[in-house]
Formats: C-alpha cells, structure tokens, sequence
C-alpha cells in the first residue's frame, strides 16, 4: 500500500540511487552546466536521511515526509535544482491527504509536483529540463490511472516516461537554466535534472512493486 512506510522507504531508497548515480549526475551536469547537480541531490538525499533518522516520533502521514523532504531539499541543495525540487514536493505533499494512495491520488501527487516546477521555473516542454521527464510523467500517470491501473502501475508507467522523456532532452537546445548559456551546443547532451527527476520516479514505482 501507497502508505506513510511507502514514502519513507521511497525516499530512503531515492537517496540510495541518487548516491549510486552521483557521478553520472555530476558528469552530465560537467556538460553542460556547472558540474554540481549530482553532488547537489547527493548532499540533500543524505540530509532527509538524516532528519529522518532524527525524528522522534514516526511520520504519521504520506505528506508530512513529502514535506520533510521539502525544506530539506530547499536548504541543501541549492543550485536551481533545490528550490524547484522542493517546491515540487510541497505542492506534492498539499494533494496527497488521504492514508494510502490511490491511483487517482498518485496522478494528483505527480500533477501537483510538475506544477510546483513549472510555477517555480517557468519553462515549458521542450527547454531541456526535468520538466522534459515530469510532463510525460504527469501524462502517462493519468492514462494509466484512465484505464484503471493499479496505485503502483501508475507510478511504473510515469516513471517509464520521465525515463524516455530524460533520453528526449538528448537533442533539445536548452533555453533555461544554466545550459542555456551554452545556446545551440547544448544539444547532444542529457539533461541532468530530468534524469534526477527518472530516478525519483524509478525509485517511487521500485518501492511500490
Ligand atoms: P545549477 O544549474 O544551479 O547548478 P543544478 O545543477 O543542481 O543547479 O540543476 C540543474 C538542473 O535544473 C537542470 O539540469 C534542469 O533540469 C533544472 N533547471 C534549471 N532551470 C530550470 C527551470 N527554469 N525550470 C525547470 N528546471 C530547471
Ligand atoms: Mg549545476
Ligand atoms: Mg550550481
């Protein structure tokens, strides 16, 4: 069940898989940006960790981890990534009311995040950024959700398509964020923040199975 021991093994698990990819994160980023995005989501998953370790008393709902991941990432990551990140797991965690999720509930959860980033970074698709992996994520989760998949079925198929949608920003020149300083030679390179954001969905869904 999508309950409050789900988002915490969820986002234990994303720290586990941002840390294994943090070189990659890191060498994508050299690409086309600065260089820090892996070490940037490395340093924040390892701070939720962290604060949830510390807690004393269990997390009683999905949303108070979303939002324990929420501030945390706003004040460690830093870099572009921290406050849209963060602001999309507030606005995850405003939609996200019930006990357990439902298939509609993780549409809403997923939705909710694209518009945090969209309302927090202002790019559209096709700018070569995690928007690039959460749209189609948002779009295949709804579909699913449509066809009466199950809670974890929605979230293997969004996660699917921010895994496709990460490998589409391949040849998008990048006309947001620090990769747009790079102009036409952005073009040839994977978006890191979109496939932070394929992980983040890849972990969500392996947790559920
Ligand atoms: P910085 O660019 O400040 O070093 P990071 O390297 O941590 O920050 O994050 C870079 C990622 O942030 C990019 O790969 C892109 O996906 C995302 N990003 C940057 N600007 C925006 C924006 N305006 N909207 C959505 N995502 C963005
Ligand atoms: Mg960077
Ligand atoms: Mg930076």
């Amino acid at each position: 069940a999508l309950d409050v021991a789900w988002a915490q093994t969820w986002v234990r698990r994303t720290a586990e898989v941002i840390a294994e990819h943090r070189e990659e994160l890191i060498e994508l980023d050299r690409q086309i940006g600065d260089g820090d995005h892996g070490e940037n989501m490395n340093r924040g998953f390892t701070a939720v960790v962290g604060k949830l370790d510390a807690l004393d008393e269990a997390p009683a709902h999905v949303a108070d981890v979303l939002k324990l991941v929420a501030t945390t990432l706003m004040s460690t990551v830093g870099g572009a990534a921290g406050p849209l990140y963060g602001t999309a797991y507030l606005r995850a965690a405003k939609v996200t009311g019930l006990e357990e999720l439902d298939a509609p509930a993780v549409v809403a959860m997923i939705e909710a995040g694209l518009e945090g980033i969209v309302a927090r970074g202002k790019a559209t698709t096709g700018e070569k950024t995690m928007v690039d992996a959460w749209t189609p994520a948002g779009s295949a989760a709804q579909e699913a959700a449509s066809g009466g998949a199950s809670p974890a079925e929605v979230l293997a198929a969004a996660a699917t398509a921010a895994e496709e949608g990460a490998v589409a920003t391949i040849p998008m020149v990048a006309t947001k964020g620090r990769a747009s300083y790079l102009g036409e030679r952005s073009a040839g390179h994977q978006d890191p923040g979109a496939t932070s954001t394929a992980l983040i969905l890849r972990a969500a869904a392996d947790t559920a199975a």
